[in-house]
Protein backbone atom coordinates (compact mmCIF):
# COMPACT_ATOMS: atom_id res chain seq x y z
CA UNK A 1 0.00 0.00 0.00
CA UNK A 2 0.59 3.85 -0.50
CA UNK A 3 0.21 6.87 1.69
CA UNK A 4 -0.08 10.38 0.27
CA UNK A 5 1.10 13.29 2.80
CA UNK A 6 0.10 16.88 1.81
CA UNK A 7 1.91 19.58 3.69
CA UNK A 8 -0.29 22.84 4.02
CA UNK A 9 2.65 25.65 4.41
CA UNK A 10 2.17 29.70 4.18
CA UNK A 11 3.73 29.74 0.92
CA UNK A 12 3.37 26.41 -0.79
CA UNK A 13 1.65 23.15 -0.86
CA UNK A 14 4.11 19.95 -1.26
CA UNK A 15 2.49 16.72 -2.03
CA UNK A 16 4.47 13.44 -1.59
CA UNK A 17 3.30 9.89 -2.32
CA UNK A 18 5.08 7.45 0.01
CA UNK A 19 5.71 3.51 0.59
CA UNK A 20 5.39 1.48 3.84
CA UNK A 21 9.19 2.16 4.47
CA UNK A 22 8.50 5.71 4.52
CA UNK A 23 10.44 6.51 0.99
CA UNK A 24 8.87 9.34 -1.08
CA UNK A 25 8.79 7.71 -4.48
CA UNK A 26 7.22 11.40 -5.69
CA UNK A 27 6.64 14.81 -4.67
CA UNK A 28 4.81 17.75 -6.28
CA UNK A 29 4.29 21.26 -4.94
CA UNK A 30 2.11 24.35 -5.69
CA UNK A 31 2.14 28.20 -4.97
CA UNK A 32 -1.17 28.93 -2.20
CA UNK A 33 -3.24 31.44 -3.56
CA UNK A 34 -3.94 33.68 -1.28
CA UNK A 35 -7.59 34.86 -2.81
CA UNK A 36 -8.63 31.40 -2.88
CA UNK A 37 -11.97 30.40 -0.82
CA UNK A 38 -11.17 27.35 1.36
CA UNK A 39 -13.22 25.02 -1.26
CA UNK A 40 -11.14 25.62 -4.12
CA UNK A 41 -7.96 25.44 -1.51
CA UNK A 42 -9.44 21.86 -0.80
CA UNK A 43 -9.77 21.16 -4.73
CA UNK A 44 -6.28 22.35 -5.08
CA UNK A 45 -4.69 19.81 -2.12
CA UNK A 46 -7.37 17.12 -3.90
CA UNK A 47 -5.57 17.71 -7.62
CA UNK A 48 -2.46 17.81 -5.65
CA UNK A 49 -2.64 14.27 -4.03
CA UNK A 50 -4.08 13.08 -7.03
CA UNK A 51 -0.99 14.29 -8.72
CA UNK A 52 1.59 12.48 -7.16
CA UNK A 53 -0.23 9.23 -7.15
CA UNK A 54 -0.23 9.35 -11.25
CA UNK A 55 3.27 10.48 -11.77
CA UNK A 56 4.08 8.02 -8.86
CA UNK A 57 2.55 5.44 -11.27
CA UNK A 58 -0.20 4.31 -8.14
CA UNK A 59 -3.64 3.72 -8.86
CA UNK A 60 -6.04 5.46 -6.51
CA UNK A 61 -7.21 2.12 -4.89
CA UNK A 62 -3.69 1.21 -3.79
CA UNK A 63 -3.70 4.07 -1.38
CA UNK A 64 -4.03 3.90 1.93
CA UNK A 65 -4.70 6.85 3.43
CA UNK A 66 -4.12 10.83 2.95
CA UNK A 67 -2.62 12.88 5.36
CA UNK A 68 -3.13 16.81 5.49
CA UNK A 69 -0.36 18.53 7.48
CA UNK A 70 -1.66 22.73 8.09
CA UNK A 71 0.26 25.22 10.71
CA UNK A 72 -2.71 26.18 13.17
CA UNK A 73 -5.34 24.71 15.07
CA UNK A 74 -6.44 21.41 13.50
CA UNK A 75 -9.00 19.08 14.99
CA UNK A 76 -8.53 15.54 13.25
CA UNK A 77 -11.80 13.82 15.68
CA UNK A 78 -13.93 16.69 13.65
CA UNK A 79 -11.93 16.84 10.42
CA UNK A 80 -12.26 20.96 11.22
CA UNK A 81 -9.34 22.96 10.50
CA UNK A 82 -10.55 25.44 13.22
CA UNK A 83 -7.82 28.17 12.10
CA UNK A 84 -4.65 28.72 10.14
CA UNK A 85 -2.68 31.86 10.24
CA UNK A 86 -2.83 33.59 6.74
CA UNK A 87 -5.19 30.82 5.21
CA UNK A 88 -8.54 31.17 4.34
CA UNK A 89 -9.70 28.20 6.39
CA UNK A 90 -11.58 29.30 9.75
CA UNK A 91 -13.97 26.07 11.01
CA UNK A 92 -13.26 25.17 7.57
CA UNK A 93 -14.55 20.82 7.29
CA UNK A 94 -11.68 19.60 5.34
CA UNK A 95 -11.69 16.33 5.32
CA UNK A 96 -15.39 16.60 3.90
CA UNK A 97 -14.20 19.16 1.35
CA UNK A 98 -11.56 16.83 0.35
CA UNK A 99 -13.85 13.45 0.38
CA UNK A 100 -16.62 15.60 -1.81
CA UNK A 101 -13.66 15.20 -4.45
CA UNK A 102 -11.95 11.77 -3.31
CA UNK A 103 -13.79 9.45 -1.00
CA UNK A 104 -10.49 8.33 0.82
CA UNK A 105 -9.62 8.19 4.50
CA UNK A 106 -8.49 11.76 5.43
CA UNK A 107 -6.42 12.57 8.53
CA UNK A 108 -5.73 16.01 9.89
CA UNK A 109 -2.67 17.00 11.94
CA UNK A 110 -1.07 20.22 12.71
CA UNK A 111 2.39 21.16 11.06
CA UNK A 112 4.30 20.60 14.28
CA UNK A 113 2.89 17.19 14.76
CA UNK A 114 3.15 16.12 11.40
CA UNK A 115 7.07 17.11 11.94
CA UNK A 116 7.06 15.14 15.04
CA UNK A 117 6.10 12.36 13.24
CA UNK A 118 8.06 12.67 10.19
CA UNK A 119 11.06 12.72 12.32
CA UNK A 120 10.00 9.52 14.13
CA UNK A 121 9.26 7.37 11.04
CA UNK A 122 12.62 7.81 9.42
CA UNK A 123 14.48 10.60 11.22
CA UNK A 124 16.82 11.51 13.78
CA UNK A 125 13.92 10.14 16.08
CA UNK A 126 13.69 6.90 14.23
CA UNK A 127 12.55 4.35 16.68
CA UNK A 128 12.56 6.65 19.84
CA UNK A 129 10.19 7.14 22.80
CA UNK A 130 9.11 9.54 23.57
CA UNK A 131 10.41 11.42 20.79
CA UNK A 132 10.15 15.44 20.97
CA UNK A 133 9.95 17.33 17.64
CA UNK A 134 10.59 21.05 18.45
CA UNK A 135 10.85 23.20 15.61
CA UNK A 136 12.30 26.93 16.04
CA UNK A 137 10.71 28.93 13.56
CA UNK A 138 8.03 32.50 13.35
CA UNK A 139 7.12 30.55 16.60
CA UNK A 140 8.28 27.74 18.34
CA UNK A 141 6.27 24.13 17.06
CA UNK A 142 6.37 20.75 18.75
CA UNK A 143 5.13 17.77 18.76
CA UNK A 144 5.62 14.27 20.53
CA UNK A 145 5.26 10.44 19.62
CA UNK A 146 5.26 8.31 22.59
CA UNK A 147 5.08 3.85 21.86
CA UNK A 148 4.71 5.24 18.27
CA UNK A 149 1.66 7.38 18.69
CA UNK A 150 1.26 11.20 18.74
CA UNK A 151 0.52 12.72 22.21
CA UNK A 152 -1.91 15.92 21.69
CA UNK A 153 -3.24 16.05 25.44
CA UNK A 154 -7.09 15.62 25.42
CA UNK A 155 -8.26 18.35 23.67
CA UNK A 156 -5.93 18.31 20.88
CA UNK A 157 -3.64 21.45 22.10
CA UNK A 158 -1.07 19.82 24.12
CA UNK A 159 2.45 20.46 23.40
CA UNK A 160 2.03 23.90 22.64
CA UNK A 161 5.40 24.49 24.32
CA UNK A 162 6.58 27.31 22.04
CA UNK A 163 3.76 29.15 24.94
CA UNK A 164 5.05 27.60 27.72
CA UNK A 165 5.94 30.73 30.29
CA UNK A 166 9.16 31.35 30.90
CA UNK A 167 9.99 34.93 32.42
CA UNK A 168 6.63 35.83 34.25
CA UNK A 169 5.68 39.10 32.64
CA UNK A 170 8.40 39.23 30.01
CA UNK A 171 7.09 40.06 26.51
CA UNK A 172 4.07 39.88 25.25
CA UNK A 173 3.05 36.95 22.88
CA UNK A 174 1.11 36.83 19.80
CA UNK A 175 -1.22 34.60 21.78
CA UNK A 176 -2.09 37.00 25.06
CA UNK A 177 0.26 36.13 27.95
CA UNK A 178 3.64 37.30 28.65
CA UNK A 179 7.20 35.75 28.77
CA UNK A 180 6.22 32.87 26.59
CA UNK A 181 9.59 30.30 25.22
CA UNK A 182 8.74 31.35 21.68
CA UNK A 183 9.52 35.24 22.75
CA UNK A 184 13.20 34.04 23.47
CA UNK A 185 13.72 30.69 21.45
CA UNK A 186 12.22 31.02 17.94
CA UNK A 187 14.12 32.38 14.79
CA UNK A 188 11.77 35.36 15.07
CA UNK A 189 12.80 36.16 18.23
CA UNK A 190 16.43 35.84 17.21
CA UNK A 191 16.21 38.43 14.80
CA UNK A 192 14.80 41.00 17.56
CA UNK A 193 17.73 40.51 19.70
CA UNK A 194 19.47 40.89 16.95
CA UNK A 195 18.22 43.77 15.83
CA UNK A 196 17.99 45.22 19.58
CA UNK A 197 21.54 44.79 19.89
CA UNK A 198 22.36 46.66 16.29
CA UNK A 199 21.14 49.60 17.73
CA UNK A 200 23.65 49.53 20.27
CA UNK A 201 26.26 48.65 17.99
CA UNK A 202 26.73 51.06 15.19
CA UNK A 203 30.06 49.60 14.30
CA UNK A 204 29.21 45.42 14.24
CA UNK A 205 29.21 43.60 11.06
CA UNK A 206 25.78 43.17 11.32
CA UNK A 207 25.54 46.36 9.79
CA UNK A 208 27.42 45.45 7.06
CA UNK A 209 26.19 41.99 6.51
CA UNK A 210 22.43 43.23 6.37
CA UNK A 211 23.68 46.21 3.99
CA UNK A 212 22.18 48.93 6.57
CA UNK A 213 19.02 48.02 5.88
CA UNK A 214 17.44 46.18 9.38
CA UNK A 215 14.67 44.70 7.35
CA UNK A 216 17.41 42.28 6.14
CA UNK A 217 18.56 40.76 9.25
CA UNK A 218 17.63 36.80 9.22
CA UNK A 219 17.92 34.33 11.52
CA UNK A 220 21.40 33.10 9.95
CA UNK A 221 22.29 36.71 9.61
CA UNK A 222 23.38 36.95 13.34
CA UNK A 223 25.47 33.33 13.11
CA UNK A 224 27.64 34.45 9.83
CA UNK A 225 28.51 37.41 11.98
CA UNK A 226 29.77 35.36 14.85
CA UNK A 227 31.39 33.01 12.81
CA UNK A 228 33.64 36.21 11.40
CA UNK A 229 33.88 37.07 15.07
CA UNK A 230 31.31 39.78 15.68
CA UNK A 231 31.39 40.65 19.54
CA UNK A 232 28.06 41.80 19.26
CA UNK A 233 26.64 38.48 17.53
CA UNK A 234 28.30 36.39 20.07
CA UNK A 235 26.49 38.73 22.58
CA UNK A 236 23.01 38.01 21.12
CA UNK A 237 23.73 34.14 20.55
CA UNK A 238 24.53 33.97 24.21
CA UNK A 239 21.56 35.05 25.25
CA UNK A 240 19.88 33.38 22.55
CA UNK A 241 21.25 30.18 23.68
CA UNK A 242 20.13 30.58 27.70
CA UNK A 243 16.60 31.36 25.86
CA UNK A 244 16.42 28.43 24.04
CA UNK A 245 18.11 25.90 26.77
CA UNK A 246 15.21 27.08 29.12
CA UNK A 247 12.56 26.03 27.00
CA UNK A 248 14.48 22.65 26.19
CA UNK A 249 15.30 22.09 30.03
CA UNK A 250 11.50 22.17 31.09
CA UNK A 251 10.61 19.65 28.65
CA UNK A 252 13.50 17.53 29.78
CA UNK A 253 12.66 17.80 33.57
CA UNK A 254 8.89 17.14 32.94
CA UNK A 255 9.08 14.75 29.87
CA UNK A 256 12.21 12.73 30.17
CA UNK A 257 12.59 12.26 26.10
CA UNK A 258 14.65 9.72 24.28
CA UNK A 259 15.66 12.57 21.94
CA UNK A 260 14.53 16.24 21.18
CA UNK A 261 15.47 16.98 17.39
CA UNK A 262 16.03 20.83 17.07
CA UNK A 263 14.07 21.85 13.22
CA UNK A 264 13.98 25.10 11.77
CA UNK A 265 16.07 26.98 9.56
CA UNK A 266 17.85 28.08 13.29
CA UNK A 267 18.88 24.80 13.74
CA UNK A 268 21.35 24.38 10.85
CA UNK A 269 23.80 26.62 12.19
CA UNK A 270 26.81 25.16 13.18
CA UNK A 271 27.24 22.85 16.08
CA UNK A 272 29.59 25.47 18.04
CA UNK A 273 27.51 28.20 17.85
CA UNK A 274 24.16 26.70 18.98
CA UNK A 275 23.79 22.82 19.24
CA UNK A 276 26.73 21.80 21.26
CA UNK A 277 26.36 25.26 23.60
CA UNK A 278 22.85 24.41 24.07
CA UNK A 279 23.15 20.31 24.38
CA UNK A 280 25.32 21.45 27.59
CA UNK A 281 23.69 24.11 29.40
CA UNK A 282 20.06 21.12 29.05
CA UNK A 283 22.70 19.09 30.42
CA UNK A 284 23.85 21.61 33.72
CA UNK A 285 20.20 22.90 34.42
CA UNK A 286 18.66 19.11 34.05
CA UNK A 287 17.54 17.46 37.11
CA UNK A 288 19.30 14.50 35.52
CA UNK A 289 22.73 15.64 35.39
CA UNK A 290 23.42 12.51 33.28
CA UNK A 291 21.16 13.90 30.72
CA UNK A 292 19.86 10.74 29.06
CA UNK A 293 17.62 12.60 26.23
CA UNK A 294 19.69 12.89 23.53
CA UNK A 295 19.50 16.15 21.89
CA UNK A 296 20.37 16.40 18.47
CA UNK A 297 19.34 18.06 14.91
CA UNK A 298 16.16 17.36 12.89
CA UNK A 299 17.35 15.55 10.08
CA UNK A 300 14.73 15.69 7.16
CA UNK A 301 14.43 19.22 6.63
CA UNK A 302 11.25 20.14 4.92
CA UNK A 303 10.20 16.38 3.97
CA UNK A 304 9.41 15.85 7.48
CA UNK A 305 5.89 17.41 7.20
CA UNK A 306 5.15 15.10 3.92
CA UNK A 307 6.14 12.15 6.12
CA UNK A 308 4.51 13.12 8.65
CA UNK A 309 1.59 13.67 7.24
CA UNK A 310 1.58 11.06 4.84
CA UNK A 311 1.73 8.82 8.12
CA UNK A 312 -0.61 10.41 10.33
CA UNK A 313 -3.23 7.15 9.68
CA UNK A 314 -0.74 4.95 11.84
CA UNK A 315 0.39 7.89 14.26
CA UNK A 316 -3.06 8.51 15.87
ZN1 LIG B 1 2.34 32.72 23.86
Amino acid sequence: MYYVGVDVGGTNLVAGLMNEDCEILDKASHPVDHSQTPEQLCGEIVRLAKQVCQSGGVTEKEVRAVGIGLPGQVNNKTGIVVRTPNMPFQNTPVRQLFQRQWDMPVFLGNDADCAAIGEYRSGSAKGCSPAVTVTLGTGIGAGMVVDGKLFTGFAGSGMEVGHMIIHPNGHLCGCGNRGCWEQYGSASALIQMTLREMECSRDSLLWQLCGGDRSKVQGRTVFQAARQGDETAHRVLYSYRSGVAIGLINLVNILQPEVICMGGGVSNADDDLLLDPVRELVRQGSFDKTMPTRLVRASLGNDAGVVGAAMLCDSI
